[in-house]
């Protein structure tokens, strides 16, 4: 049996996943012996899955890099690639990822007009969704391992254009799907999710969640969808580009090159046990590894987050407590009234909450400027 069967089958595949982006942990930075990151033999603090990109890791990330229990899922890279502007191949993205993940995207090809920051829409659209199916097919008909997992990417902004990408994407080769929140607000999320209820038989994958507060509702779905989901993000990352350190969503201390006061951490995660007693120093010589410090502190505490949410998923009023405590009443409300719309479609079926919910989708898609800062907003926070 595979490793990603096994994982599965077994049950140890959760059913919701925390995916921490892979960023530039892939070079030796050691702290009292053990490797500052989450995914190498001696890492301070080890955790169970990364994603690695071939656009930005194409010479620096090896899968034997990752402990054998990680699980490596690979994105293909095409959203960089539009960014930049280059070509990418889809069959030596497809080459690598087999070689250095055990998931992979398939490479598509995104229905985005650079220019105008507009997507496509009509039959630019549906050509778009045909590309990107042939590019999958060539990738399965060179498959070679068996146990690597292929997920097919569903691109649109509302309801109808992801069933409309998915009519002409689909196909039993696919191993899961990857689809996306469009806009900032968590709603987005459960509007995703009422397309993934409606038309999902498989694992599925939320690509570049980005915000704590979104990933929430991808957690919420696991309630009322049976096959595992998982999530990307990247907003742990703080720690090495801004020297932040997020004590609870949305409150973090920022750690200044000038800083001369002490720090004190407040949480006991492994990152912090090893930075506490020599942090006033590494602060004060603004130490190259603290960057990756701070990050590996932030992402514990996502990963803390989660298993909080996984353990309050069946009771509702215990959740929004919990949600009160860390979140001030305008997000507090976001998470809670995308969580609602979830609990409807269970109780009342998905094309209801459809119809119910349809007056507040459409006043949330007009914000056009929240669906461009998305699309280039992978790294966002
Ligand atoms: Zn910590």
């Amino acid at each position: 049996m595979s490793k990603f069967e096994d994982i599965y089958f077994n049950g140890e595949w959760w059913d919701f996943n925390y995916v921490p982006v892979c960023c530039g942990f892939t070079e030796n930075r050691k702290i009292n012996s053990k490797d500052i990151s989450w995914f190498k033999n001696d890492s301070i603090y080890p955790y169970y899955r990364i994603l690695v990109n071939p656009f930005h890791q194409r010479d620096t990330w090896r899968r034997d890099m990752a402990r054998r229990d990680v699980l490596v899922f690979s994105d293909s890279g095409g959203l960089q690639d539009l960014r930049h502007g280059t070509r990418i191949n889809h069959i030596d993205v497809f080459k690598w990822q087999e070689r250095n993940a055990d998931v992979g995207f398939s490479f598509d090809i995104i229905p985005f007009d650079i220019e105008k920051q507009r997507y496509f829409t009509g039959d630019k659209f549906d050509d778009c969704a045909r590309q990107s199916k042939e590019k999958a097919h060539d990738c399965f008909k060179i498959k070679s391992r068996e146990d690597f997992k292929f997920y097919g990417i569903i691109q649109g902004d509302d309801i109808a254009s992801f069933e409309r990408w998915y009519d002409i994407l689909k196909d039993d080769r696919f191993d899961g799907y990857c689809v996306k929140a469009v806009g900032n607000d968590p709603v987005y999320v459960a509007i995703t999710s009422l397309f993934v209820m409606k038309r999902l038989k498989k694992p599925v994958h939320f690509l570049g969640i980005g915000n704590i507060s979104k990933s929430i509702v991808c957690a919420y779905l696991s309630k009322y969808y049976d096959y595992p989901i998982s999530y990307d993000s990247s907003s742990y990352d703080v720690g090495t580009q801004y020297r932040n350190y997020e004590v609870l969503p949305n409150w973090g201390f920022r750690i200044m090159k000038d800083y001369d006061n002490h720090v004190f951490p407040v949480c006991c995660c492994p990152a912090c046990n090893e930075w506490l007693p020599i942090s006033d120093k590494m602060i004060k010589s603004n130490d190259y590894r603290l960057g990756g410090l701070l990050s590996l502190h932030n992402m514990y505490r996502n990963v803390s987050l989660s298993h909080i949410i996984r353990t309050l998923l069946h009771d509702r009023e215990q959740l929004d407590g919990f949600l009160k405590t860390i979140y001030g009443k305008s997000v507090c409300d976001k998470i809670k009234r995308a969580l609602d719309i979830l609990d409807f479609a269970d109780k009342h079926g998905v094309e209801s909450a459809i119809k119910t919910y349809e007056p507040l989708f459409k006043t949330l898609s007009r914000s056009e400027e929240a669906k461009t800062r998305n699309l280039f907003g992978e790294y966002d926070v």
